[in-house]
C-alpha cells in the first residue's frame, strides 16, 4: 500500500529561486537538491506536480506565454511533472485558486486520479500550507531565508531543504511497509482504550488487520467502545479500562482481566499507544493471558514482553503511527484501502448546517463557553443554521453557547448520532477532541479552534478540509496541559468571533 500517491510543489522559491514576476527562462536556478530529491520520489512511483501562484499575469506584469516558458525551462532542468496548475489571478480577483485558497491543489489532485488527502505539499510560505490544510493534504513546509520566522513556527512540519523533504516523504511511506506478511486467518485483539477519537485514529490499522485476520476484536475502555462498534472490520467489542492509560483511571482487578482476556482465545494481539503512553503493563497483561504474539511499539526496553518491538519516529501523524505498528506486525493496509479514517454509515445527505461542538475531553482544549457562544451568535447572524452539540453531562455548556436559535442538542447525540449529525453537516466548529476526528472520517470540513498544547502535525485533523485558528505560539505550547496554564487561555479565547465565520465561509463554498 502506498500511503501517498502524489507529491505537489509550490514553484518559486520552493523548485527553484524566487525572482518575482520572473518571465525570462534564462532565469531559472533550481533550488538545491532539487532534481535528486524529484527523482527520489518519482522512482517510487509517486506522480508529481506544481501548483503556482502567478499573479504577475493578472497584474500585466508577465504573460501566460512567458510563464509557460518559464515551466518548460523548470522542466528540462528538474525532468517531467504529471500536471501543471497555475492560478493566473490577481489576489484582488477573488479566485478560488490562489492559495491560501485549495483550488489548484484540488485540481491538480483530481487530474492526477488521486484525492488531496492522498498529496503531500511541500511550500515555502504559509500560503502553500493554509491551501494543503484545507483541503485535507498535507503540507510540508521547506522555508527559505525569506519565509517570516512565525509561519515557519507554526507549520505542522518543516523541514531543511528538498533533500529534506524527500527523506520526509519517503520515511513515512516506508513506515507503513510490512517486511513479512502475518499468516492470515488469525483471530487479532486490537488495543485502545482512551478517547473515542483515539480510536478512531486507529480505524485505518483495524481496516489494515481486518483485511488479513480471520476475526478482530477490539479492547475498547469505557469511552470509546461505542466508537469501536462502528469501525469498519471490527467484529466484537470487549470492554476494560487501563488505569495506566485512562484520563480517570479506575481500578483494574488483574485476575479477572486476565482470564476474560485469556477466554477470547485470540492468536495474538496488537497494542495501539500514543506516544507518550506505555504498551508495557498492557502487554503484561496479556502475556499472562497466554496471547502467544504481542506488539507494541516501545521506547522502553519490553524484555520478553513484546514479540514485534516496534520503533517510530516521534512526529508522525496518529493515523500513520497506527498503520506502522499494524504492518510491522504483519498487517500492511491493502491497495484497495485509501487509508482515510472512516466509521461505517448509511448514506446520509449533505445539508447546510454549522455543528458546533464547544467542549472537549481537556478543559485546555476547549474555549470558554462566553467565547463560544459568541461563535454561534456570529454565525447564526450569518445565516447558518446552528446546532450545539455535548455530552448528557456538557449540558450546562450547550445551553449557555446555544443563542440567538443555534439548536441546543446537548446530551442528545449519542456517539452514533453525531456521526450522523456530522455526516450531514457543511461544517463543524470544535477544539482537538473527538468530533474533530468523527468528522475527518465522515468528510466533514473542520474549522479546527487548536490549542497548541500538543502538535497540531500528530493530532489535527487527518485528510479532511481544515482552518486551523488560535494562536499556534500562544506560551502553553507543546505543554500537553490539560488545564490552560496562562491566564485568560489566549491560544483561543483571543479568537475572533469574524475569523470564525470566514473560515467556515472558506470551508462551506
Ligand atoms: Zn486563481
Amino acid at each position: 500500500m502506498r500511503l501517498f500517491d502524489a507529491v505537489l510543489f509550490d514553484r518559486d522559491g520552493t523548485l527553484i529561486e524566487d525572482r518575482p514576476y520572473n518571465g525570462d527562462p534564462e532565469a531559472v536556478l533550481p533550488m538545491p537538491g532539487a532534481k535528486q530529491a524529484l527523482d527520489r520520489l518519482r522512482s517510487r512511483g509517486l506522480k508529481t506536480g506544481v501548483v503556482s501562484n502567478q499573479s504577475g499575469i493578472g497584474r500585466g506584469l508577465v504573460s501566460a506565454e512567458q510563464v509557460e516558458s518559464v515551466n518548460r525551462r523548470v522542466e528540462e532542468l528538474l525532468g517531467p511533472f504529471d500536471c501543471w496548475h497555475t492560478c493566473p489571478h490577481a489576489p484582488d480577483a477573488g479566485c478560488a485558486c490562489r492559495k491560501p485558497n485549495p483550488g489548484l491543489i484540488r485540481r491538480a489532485a483530481a487530474t492526477l486520479g488521486t484525492t488531496p488527502g492522498r498529496c503531500v505539499v511541500v511550500g515555502d510560505i504559509d500560503s502553500d500550507v493554509q491551501a494543503a490544510l484545507a483541503c485535507g493534504a498535507l503540507p510540508l513546509m521547506v522555508p527559505t531565508e525569506a519565509t517570516r520566522v512565525a509561519e515557519v513556527a507554526t507549520a505542522p512540519a518543516v523541514v531543511r531543504d528538498l533533500t529534506g523533504a524527500a527523506d520526509w516523504v519517503l520515511a513515512r511511506m516506508d513506515a507503513v511497509q510490512a517486511e513479512q506478511l502475518a499468516p492470515s486467518g488469525r483471530h487479532v485483539l486490537a488495543v485502545r482504550t482512551d478517547g473515542a477519537g483515539d480510536l478512531l485514529l486507529c480505524g485505518p490499522a483495524i481496516r489494515a488487520i481486518a483485511h488479513r485476520a480471520a476475526r478482530v476484536t477490539v479492547w475498547a475502555g469505557q469511552q470509546n467502545r461505542v466508537a469501536a462498534r462502528l469501525l469498519p472490520g471490527v467484529d466484537e467489542v470487549v470492554t476494560h479500562p487501563l488505569p495506566w492509560i485512562d484520563a480517570r483511571p479506575r481500578p483494574f482487578h488483574f485476575e479477572r482481566v486476565v482470564e476474560s482476556v485469556g477466554a477470547l482465545g485470540v492468536d495474538e494481539a496488537i497494542v495501539f499507544t500514543s506516544y507518550h503512553q506505555s504498551a508495557l503493563p498492557t502487554a503484561l497483561v496479556l502475556r499472562e493471558a497466554g496471547v502467544p504474539r504481542v506488539s507494541a511499539i516501545s521506547a522502553d526496553y519490553p524484555g520478553s514482553l513484546l514479540d514485534v518491538r516496534h520503533r517510530v519516529p516521534d512526529d508522525l501523524p496518529e493515523p500513520v503511527r497506527a498503520l506502522s505498528l499494524a504492518a510491522a506486525a504483519g498487517y500492511p493496509l491493502p491497495s484497495t484501502d485509501d487509508g482515510h479514517l472512516r466509521v461505517v454509515l448509511q448514506g446520509v445527505e449533505r445539508g447546510s448546517h454549522v455543528v458546533l461542538h464547544p467542549g472537549g475531553s481537556a478543559p485546555a482544549r476547549a474555549c470558554s463557553p462566553k467565547v463560544a457562544a459568541e461563535f454561534a451568535r456570529r454565525l447564526r447572524r450569518a445565516g447558518y443554521p446552528v446546532y450545539v452539540t455535548g455530552s448528557a453531562a456538557e449540558r450546562p455548556l450547550t445551553a449557555q453557547v446555544a443563542v440567538d436559535g443555534a439548536v441546543d442538542l446537548g446530551g442528545r447525540t449519542n456517539f452514533a448520532r453525531l456521526a450522523k449529525l456530522l455526516a450531514g453537516a457543511a461544517c463543524l466548529v470544535t477544539g482537538n477532541t473527538g468530533p474533530a476526528h468523527l468528522a475527518s472520517a465522515v468528510g466533514t470540513p473542520v474549522v479546527s479552534l487548536f490549542a497548541p498544547t500538543i502538535a497540531f502535525g500528530r493530532w489535527g485533523p487527518y485528510r479532511t478540509a481544515v482552518v486551523r485558528l488560535g494562536d499556534q505560539l500562544a506560551a502553553c505550547r507543546d505543554t500537553r496541559a490539560l488545564q490552560c496554564p496562562v491566564p485568560g487561555h489566549p491560544c483561543l479565547d483571543g479568537i475572533d468571533p469574524d475569523e470564525v465565520v470566514r473560515a467556515v465561509g472558506r470551508l462551506v463554498r
